[in-house]
């Protein structure tokens, strides 16, 4: 076994991998960016090397800088986590012509399968079954827009050399092909360095379960069962489970044998993951099932795994690289259970899910899950942690693990309604919602299931009056007040808010609240809301909410759900959020990629205006109402945070700007 490893990677993988090296008595170094100076993989690991500034292509991409740093600390091997090198066989060779061990699969294998349109040519051969389609190297747009017409609408579109669901577009009609094809381009030119594209039958109903596979050195190869990682929003993967709700015996068997099948025909050593897309409409077929790529490396959700097998897959691959054989072999391999795995993000449901950004003021996640279940948090952060624009908005992956997928949901539901975040926009509501879904939970999964039930999992839920209530009160000063374990009752009687109401100005999205809070003569507190809450209804405190106040905000949690009210001081009218009415502001860092109407355009509402990037993501901004554009951000232009990027014509003018044409 080696004595020291470096973890080329951050966040929550990294803290996973450095737990699992410490258990085996293995030292770790992480290596860090600026942004990542004092985050929590650094303060676990037993050495850190920092690699440079905050940009990925600046630090975690920078190969040569991390082979440096486990060169000069002594280090024998280097785990590359999932994502940044992972999957770069350039990677692996630097690695290996610096005498070091690369902790996954040999270059050649990544090699053969980083690129979709070769993996399947390849997996074709192999007598892998793949999905019906073209992934040959001409790429002139009639031959891709004629082939999509002989696959038949609807089509994928996938960048070959993606991931992460990114560079992918589904098109339902030939009209939209070209359009569809510059986007998918344009992504994949931005996150791969490569506009290279494959183009997919869009399968029906489909399934995503994937298998996980191991293989060692001696040319032992085994599958860890599957996966079902059918929970998607942007093509990407939100829930997973283990094992596939309904999986057949005889589907099992035929995926497992074709996954196996896949690892040996490259000699594979190491974790990796064969992904599948099945075609679930005519139920769990075993001749209905097609390879859609391998991820030659450990797997975001490899935990459900670990949690239905009883294995560790960190110790396997650092058993393996080592050069011990498989710890297992297959009959020894057996299922137990149902675990699920919820991604908690910072990301705005209700608006398409847009990544966000924050500090996580308040961070609180359960100790355990309800009886009979066992949890796992997977998380790289900490209170008081930034989730910054440079990387994967992923806060925590809440793991659990019970005897059956009912108790299994159940314990995943009460995890997240335990589970309290501040001070960034999270996934927490949808990701109860959908796990309390019907469909969902009767096991009736789809990769469209999200998106199908979007207003009902997304829909931004209003806060009661008491949570309003509790909101005011803990606005209206009593964060001065001493404090104590019932808030609530220790307030109570404090002589100079006798007879006072203390008026209380609250912010709830673009709501404004007003809010009176008093003392009743019992001493207990009254908070009197103006419309659309009840203005005569008075609520008193029993029980003491839970809250988290941060920096102008206050938090109130209910269930999974925090609603976040911003504390405005009645004092400063604030002329910026009237300005704010006639303009757009970027809701996060990135690039003005594509600029669409020109100034003095008079657009309509939900018409794009301009394609703005960032985290590696294309994001439209629309038309929020009729208007005529006054200014907009030029194509190119790097913007921060709250930058505006388009300023409508005043109403008035605007009308007038109309009357005279
Ligand atoms: P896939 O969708 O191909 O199965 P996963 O869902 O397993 O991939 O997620 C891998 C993705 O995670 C990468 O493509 C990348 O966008 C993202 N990622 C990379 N590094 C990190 C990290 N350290 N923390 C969180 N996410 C990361
Ligand atoms: P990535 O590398 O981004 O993970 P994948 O090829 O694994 O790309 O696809 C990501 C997701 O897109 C899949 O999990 C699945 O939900 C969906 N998908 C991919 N191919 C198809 C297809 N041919 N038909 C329907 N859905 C698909
Ligand atoms: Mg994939």
């Amino acid at each position: 076994m080696f004595s020291k490893i470096l973890i080329a990677n951050r966040g929550e993988i990294a803290c996973r991998v450095i737990r699992t090296a410490r258990k085996m008595g293995v030292h770790t170094v992480a290596v860090y960016s600026d942004a990542d100076a004092k985050s929590l993989h650094v303060e676990m690991a037993d050495e850190a090397v920092h690699i440079g500034p905050s940009p990925v292509g600046e630090s975690y991409l920078r190969g040569d800088r991390i082979v440096a740093a486990a060169l000069s600390t002594g280090t024998q091997a280097i785990h590359p986590g999932y994502g940044f090198l992972s999957e770069n066989p350039d990677f692996v060779d630097q690695v290996v012509a610096a005498g070091l061990t690369f902790i996954g699969p040999s270059a050649a294998s990544i090699r053969a399968m980083g690129l979709k349109d070769a993996a399947k040519r390849l997996m074709e051969k192999a007598g892998v079954p793949v999905v019906p389609g073209y992934h040959g190297e001409a790429q002139e747009i009639v031959l891709l827009a004629s082939k999509a017409r002989e696959i038949g609408y609807p089509v994928l579109i996938k960048a070959r050399a993606g991931g992460g669901g990114k560079g992918m577009r589904r098109v339902e009609h030939p009209d939209d092909f070209s359009e569809a094809l510059s986007s998918a381009r344009r992504e994949a030119k931005a996150a791969f360095g490569d506009d290279r594209v494959l183009v997919e039958k869009y399968v029906d109903k489909p399934r995503h379960i994937e298998v996980q596979v191991f293989g060692d050195n001696f040319g032992n190869a085994v599958h860890l069962y599957e996966r079902d990682c059918s929970a998607q929003r942007r093509h990407q993967k939100v829930i997973e489970e283990a094992p596939a709700p309904g999986m057949t015996p005889a589907l099992r068997k035929a995926m497992t044998e074709a996954a196996v099948k896949a690892a040996k025909a490259i000699g594979y050593s190491g974790a990796g993951t064969i992904e599948f897309i099945v075609d679930a409409s005519q139920g769990l077929k075993p001749d209905r099932f097609w390879f859609m790529e391998m991820n030659t490396r450990l797997q975001v959700e490899h935990p459900v795994t670990e949690m239905v097998t009883g294995t560790d897959l960190v110790e396997w691959q650092l058993r393996v690289a080592s050069g011990e054989k498989l710890p297992k072999t297959q009959s020894e391999i057996a299922l137990s259970g149902h675990a699920l795995e919820a991604r908690i993000y910072a990301e705005d449901a209700a608006k398409g899910f847009l990544p966000a950004t924050g500090t996580l003021h308040h961070l609180k996640f359960p100790e355990a899950a309800c009886e009979g279940a066992t949890m796992r948090v997977e998380t790289g952060v900490r209170a008081g942690d930034a989730i910054s624009p440079y990387y994967d908005p992923m806060i925590a992956k809440l793991v659990v693990h019970a005897k059956d997928r009912q108790a299994a949901l159940e314990a995943l539901g009460a995890a997240l309604s335990r589970t309290e975040i501040a001070g960034s926009t999270v996934n927490t509501g949808f990701l109860a919602a959908l796990a309390a879904d019907p469909d969902f939970c009767a096991g009736d999964v789809d990769t469209g299931l999200i998106g199908r039930h979007q207003a009902a999992l997304t829909g931004v839920a209003l806060p009661t009056g008491e949570i309003v209530s509790a909101a005011a009160l803990a606005a209206s000063g009593a964060a001065a007040l001493p404090p104590s374990n019932d808030p609530w009752s220790s307030l109570s009687g404090y002589a100079h808010f006798h007879g006072v109401a203390r008026r209380t100005r609250l912010k709830f999205g673009e709501a404004d609240i007003l809010a009176k809070v008093s003392v009743r003569p019992d001493g207990r507190f009254q908070v009197a809301l103006d419309a659309p809450y009840d203005s005569t209804n008075s609520h008193d405190f029993r029980a003491a909410p839970r809250l988290a106040r941060w920096p102008g905000h206050i938090t109130v949690f209910e269930g999974a759900v925090g609603y976040t009210f911003a504390v405005t001081d009645p004092l400063a009218r604030s002329d910026d959020a009237a300005a704010a009415s006639g303009s757009l502001r970027a809701p996060m860092p990135g690039l003005v990629k594509l600029v669409r109407v020109a100034k003095g355009d008079a657009v309509i509402k939900g018409q794009p205006l301009l394609i703005l990037e960032a985290m590696k993501m294309e994001h439209t901004i629309a038309a929020p109402h009729d208007a005529v554009v006054a200014e907009i951000a030029a194509e190119g232009a790097q913007v921060t945070d709250g930058t505006v990027l388009v300023r409508f014509v005043e109403e008035q003018s605007a009308q007038t700007a109309a009357a005279g044409r």
